[in-house]
């Protein structure tokens, strides 16, 4: 039966998720706070672009508009490791080619709305979501001029971490379960700009990590050459975005720390202290449904920290999770809502904890020759047993048949095993013996 669908905020889940409707025949309209970013100017220092992966692919896959966004998109291969000594390390994703690619956040929107508009969404933007009146179904929006009220049969929540559609829900709904989680840390983009003649200035297919410890920078390619750098950085001690204070600063502080970026970046001063510091936020909450009236889905629902690479995936996974039991209850709306927050509450919630303890590995691990050593070795064990062992990573980021949820239990269960691996005697030069092979499975037995 033909539904009106109203979807509050246009970003990569609502967008996508409105295809999705759409090719459903449904009428389906967004609302969104912006204005049409197709028509405006790229605002500086927020530029992300973003590791599209298994799961986002699956989803744009199966409404058959990958191709379009492979148009757009870099594969990266593997990790590029930036030492503190200025050596330089690659550690492949997969040894079966399996890659990454890096799009960007604003070119993949556009492209989206585009592909949505060509469908027959409609998109309504500078349209802010500001009341939600629970019990007739009606939205009230703010445009420029006026407050504009709107029934829909079913309202979709897509207006991210911040979701004023989630804090409506919360506050005229009792036992609304609703928390939140700053990490002490902020990043701030930074730019490395094209080489002569639209050239990469460093690897292309690859994502550049410099871990320092405590803090890291990373780099993903653009498809004109350039190179958007990320820093992660603690927002107080030394050092920090606190503690940076001057342009002379932080150019001594990337000389020391960052050095092979300095040539690369020539505005680096200027646009540390132009660019933004924002803020890395985990939001869980529940319920994400109300009847068959209202959904969460995306940020709304689960916001992350960035360090798995999964935020969007994991919303475009909603949507194909969504579409499935479309597939399975046709029009039973209440059984729909119902059962995708049963299956995705606990992958949202997965996926924050795994996302967090990506940090760790991100900026502190992959330059530590104990944790390569482990890498190693469960690389092995895994080629000769793929049924038995598959590293959390893989699982993640290239295995969308295994539910989030699967992956963070089967990662805990690895990495017990692993500690009494890399604890075992002289394990730097018996990490082949049949001994330790022997070990990995008993102790996998037990598990
Ligand atoms: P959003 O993209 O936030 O879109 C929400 C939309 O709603 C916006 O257009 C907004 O304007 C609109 N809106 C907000 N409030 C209202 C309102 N009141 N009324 C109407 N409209 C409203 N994910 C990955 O998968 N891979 C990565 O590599 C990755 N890297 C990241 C790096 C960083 C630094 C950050 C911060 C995030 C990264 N993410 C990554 C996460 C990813 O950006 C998000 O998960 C994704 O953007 C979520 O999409 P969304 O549509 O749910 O929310």
């Amino acid at each position: 039966m033909k539904k009106e669908f109203v979807i509050i905020g246009a970003g990569l889940v609502g967008s996508l998720l409105s295809i999705y409707l759409v090719k459903r025949g449904h009428n389906v309209k967004i609302y969104e706070r912006r204005s049409d970013m197709r028509e405006a100017k790229m605002i500086a220092g927020r530029s992300i672009n973003l590791a599209l992966s298994d799961r986002g692919i699956k989803a744009l896959e199966q409404i058959g508009i990958m191709d379009e966004i492979k148009e757009i998109a870099i594969p990266m291969h593997g990790r590029s490791i930036h030492n503190g000594d200025g050596t330089l390390a690659y550690q492949a994703y997969g040894d079966d080619g399996q890659f990454i690619n890096s799009v960007s956040r604003g070119e993949l929107n556009k492209k989206l709305m585009t592909l949505a508009e060509d469908k027959g969404v409609e998109i309504l933007f500078n349209h802010t979501c500001e009341k939600i009146d629970w019990k007739k179904n009606i939205i009230s929006f703010k445009n420029e001029t006026a407050e504009i009220k709107v029934h829909a049969d079913l309202i979709f929540g897509s207006d991210g971490a911040f979701s004023a559609a989630r804090l409506n829900y919360q506050l005229q709904n009792d036992r609304f379960q609703y928390q939140q989680h700053y990490i002490d840390f902020g990043y701030k983009e930074l730019t490395i700009p094209a080489g002569e003649n639209g050239s990469f200035q460093m690897e292309k297919n690859a994502l550049h990590i410099w871990p320092r410890g405590n803090f890291m920078l990373i780099a993903l390619p653009n498809i004109d050459g350039s190179f958007t750098c990320t820093l992660f950085f603690p927002y107080e001690g030394d050092p920090s975005f606190a503690s940076l204070k001057t342009k002379e600063e932080v150019m001594h502080f990337f000389e020391k720390t960052f050095a092979d970026t300095v040539p690369l970046i020539p505005t680096l001063a200027e646009d540390f202290f132009n660019n933004p510091t924002a803020s890395l936020v985990t939001v869980k909450c529940f319920p994400w449904v109300l009847e068959d009236k209202f959904a969460l889905i995306g940020d709304a629902a689960h916001a992350i920290v960035p360090f798995f690479g999964q935020g969007m995936n994991c919303g475009f996974e909603d949507c194909l999770v969504l579409n499935d039991l479309i597939d399975k209850h046709a029009d039973d709306w209440i059984t729909i809502l119902q059962e995708y927050q049963q299956l995705r509450k606990p992958d949202g919630d997965a996926i924050a904890e795994l996302a967090l303890n990506n940090f760790i590995e991100m900026r502190d691990k992959v330059g530590d020759p104990s944790f390569l050593l482990q890498k190693k070795i469960e690389t092995a064990f895994s080629k000769k047993y793929p049924e038995k062992w598959k590293p959390a990573y893989a699982q993640v980021t290239f295995s969308p048949q295994i539910r989030y949820s699967q992956a963070l239990k089967s990662s805990i269960v690895q990495e017990k095993i692993m500690q009494q691996i890399m604890a075992l005697p002289d394990i730097e030069n018996n990490w082949q013996t049949e001994a330790v092979e022997e070990k990995m499975l008993s102790l996998l037995a037990v598990k």
